[in-house]
C-alpha cells in the first residue's frame, strides 16, 4: 500500500497509531516545500527587474489566449511598447538609474491594465508587451493612449531625448480574429512593424494597422517600407 500510494503521487506515508507532534511535524515541512516550490515557480515566470511577467510566461499566455481567442471567435489584441531612446538615457545617466527608470515604467504601464484579461510583460531590454484578450480595436488604441499618458506623467528626465524633456514610450498594436490560417507569432511580428512606423512617424505615439480587425494584409510584403 506504501509503495503504491507514493508511486501514484502521494506525498508522504502515515501509518498508525498516529501520533499528532510527528504528523504535524510531517505536515509542516511539506507546507514548506510546498512554499519554496511555488517561490521558485514564480521566479521562474517573473522578470527579476520590474516583477512583471518575463519573456516566457509572455510567450505561454500569448499561445493560451490565442487558441481561446480562436475557439471563441474573439479579438485579441497585441501592444508592442519600445522606451524612447533609452540608449541615450543610460548614456547620460548611467546604468542603474536605467534600470530604475524601467522599474518606473513598468509600473505606471502596469498600472494602466484594469482587466482579468489583460497581461503587460517584459519582453526584453527595454521592450514590453501587453496581451489583451477579447479587445476590439478601439479598446486596445484606449489602453495604448492610456499607456503614453501615463508614463509621460511620471515626467522622468531625458535631456538627451528629442522627443520630450521625459522619458516616453513609443506602441505599436495589432487587433486579430485567430484563425487556423495564421499564428500568434504573425501578430507579434505585426505589431512590432507597427512599432516601428511610431517611431519612424517621430515617437511617444501609437501606430495601428489600418484595418480594425486586421488580416495582416498590412504586413505583405509590398507593404512594407
Ligand atoms: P529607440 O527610440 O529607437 O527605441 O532607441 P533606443 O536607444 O531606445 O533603442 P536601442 O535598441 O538602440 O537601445 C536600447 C537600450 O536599452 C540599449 C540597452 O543598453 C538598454 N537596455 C536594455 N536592457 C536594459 C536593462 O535591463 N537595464 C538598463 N539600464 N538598460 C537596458
Ligand atoms: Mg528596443
Ligand atoms: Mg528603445
Amino acid at each position: 500500500d506504501e509503495a503504491k500510494g507514493l508511486q501514484i503521487g502521494a506525498i508522504d506515508y502515515i501509518t498508525k497509531p498516529i501520533s499528532p507532534p510527528i504528523v504535524k511535524a510531517r505536515v509542516q515541512n511539506h507546507l514548506k516545500l510546498k512554499r519554496y516550490q511555488d517561490m521558485l515557480a514564480d521566479l521562474a515566470l517573473l522578470d527579476g527587474l520590474t516583477g512583471i511577467p518575463n519573456r516566457r510566461r509572455f510567450d505561454e499566455a500569448l499561445q493560451l489566449e490565442w487558441h481561446r481567442a480562436k475557439r471563441s471567435s474573439t479579438l485579441l489584441s497585441l501592444l508592442m511598447i519600445d522606451i524612447d531612446f533609452f540608449k541615450l538615457y543610460n548614456d547620460t545617466y548611467g546604468h542603474l538609474a536605467g534600470d530604475d527608470c524601467l522599474r518606473s515604467v513598468a509600473k505606471a504601464m502596469q498600472q494602466v491594465m484594469k482587466r482579468a484579461g489583460d497581461m503587460l510583460a517584459r519582453y526584453g531590454g527595454e521592450e514590453f508587451a501587453c496581451i489583451l484578450a477579447d479587445t476590439d480595436a478601439a479598446g486596445a488604441q484606449a489602453v495604448a493612449d492610456r499607456i503614453i499618458q501615463a508614463v509621460m506623467q511620471l515626467a522622468i528626465p531625458h535631456a538627451a531625448s528629442t522627443v520630450a524633456p521625459h522619458v516616453t514610450v513609443s506602441i505599436g498594436f495589432c487587433t486579430i480574429a485567430p484563425d487556423t490560417a495564421h499564428t500568434s507569432d504573425e501578430l507579434v511580428s505585426c505589431a512590432d512593424r507597427n512599432l516601428y512606423r511610431a517611431k519612424q512617424a517621430g515617437r511617444n505615439r501609437v501606430h495601428v494597422c489600418e484595418l480594425d480587425n486586421c488580416d495582416l494584409s498590412c504586413c505583405t510584403l509590398e507593404n512594407i517600407e
